[in-house]
């Protein structure tokens, strides 16, 4: 089958300069997103889905794994063989006030990929950039600003207006909307939404907060400590959690519709994350797991879809036998 992205069995480790110390930041993660598909990657801080992003577009380099783009295997490619394949994969940054160069105006700024990968020149130029402006919903007159006079939304706009310019397959979008205050958020991710239909590209998205990709995602993968511990169509993840971390980050949601809240399970974490320099043995969630069992301590649960395929679980009670009830319920 046809994929924009495929990642495979992708490690990376970070060693701790002087500690002799091993960040185990992904630790064998596989995923795909197909044309015009939107995954929602999502964890807490430290469970590595931003280095996934960053190996993704090469902005650092894997231990072990591979990554496609399409059908090539950009994983060691060098600096210059990357280069073409930058058009086709863009990202938008999590902080739009560092990723902006305040030097710049925000014509210059949404213009520079069109300049470095020599698409356009002169006059159009100047058509496409105010064209892609219109389209996240800025003004011609915003051409001439600079990324201090804007808001923290429009500057996320401007980021998007920069990363879809080149019209890219692929969209890698890390946390872009957790900068911002709770009021633009709904507006940036609505416009998000539009842009991806419209324009059709794939996209990752990269969030902590699994409520804010339940109307973007067509699937979600849930990560925690450098693994994805569930996977599967949004719907169906949200409708029914069956890893017992993806029900903890659930109940945690905001939940507006009062019927859905009460039928919703709470499932209250306790504990820090551990470190990923020294992940628990056996399944890593074992130490925060409200139902864990002696088994959990040794032996790693596999990421199968022994229920239904397509959505892989890591947990031996799902595997195994019911899905636990771990509930309480108001
Ligand atoms: Fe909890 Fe055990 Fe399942 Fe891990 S494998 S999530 S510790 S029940
Ligand atoms: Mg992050």
């Amino acid at each position: 089958t046809e994929t924009v992205l495929e990642v495979d069995g992708l490690v990376k480790h970070y060693h701790v300069r002087g500690r002799g110390q091993v960040v185990r930041a992904v630790d064998g993660v596989s995923l795909s997103i197909g044309p015009g598909e939107v995954l929602g990657l999502v964890g807490e801080s430290g469970s590595g889905k931003s280095t996934i992003g960053k190996c993704v577009l090469r902005l650092t380099e894997p231990t072990a794994g591979s990554v496609r783009l399409g059908d090539r295997d950009i994983t060691h490619l060098s600096r210059r063989e990357l280069r073409p394949l930058r058009r086709d994969v863009h990202m938008v940054f999590q902080d739009p006030y560092s990723s902006l160069n305040p030097r710049f105006t925000v014509g210059q700024i949404v213009a520079e990929p069109l300049r470095r990968h020599g698409v356009a020149r002169g006059a159009q130029v100047t058509e496409r950039v105010r064209e892609m402006l219109e389209r996240v919903g800025l003004g011609a007159e915003m051409r001439t600003r600079r990324p201090h006079e804007l808001s923290g939304g429009q500057r996320q706009r401007v980021g998007l207006a920069r990363a879809l310019i080149l019209e890219p397959k692929l969209v890698v979008a890390d946390e872009p909307v957790s900068a911002l205050d709770v009021s633009v958020q709904a507006s940036v991710l609505n416009l998000v939404a539009d842009l991806q239909r419209d324009m059709g590209f794939s996209c990752l998205f990269i969030t902590h907060d699994l409520s804010v990709v339940e109307f973007l995602a067509d699937r979600i993968a849930v990560m925690y400590l450098g693994q994805i511990v569930e996977t599967g169509p949004t719907k169906k993840i949200f409708a029914e959690p069956q890893h017992p971390y993806t029900q903890a980050l659930l109940s945690a949601a905001p939940e507006p519709d009062p019927v859905r809240q009460r039928a919703r399970k709470r499932v209250v974490l306790t504990g820090e994350v551990p470190s990923p320099v020294d992940p628990p043995a056996g399944c890593r969630f074992h130490t925060r797991c409200p139902v864990a069992v002696d088994t959990c301590r040794t032996v790693e649960p596999a990421l199968t879809g022994v229920r239904e395929a397509d959505r892989p679980v890591a947990c031996h009670l799902v595997t195994s036998s019911e899905i636990p009830d771990i509930t309480e319920r108001d």
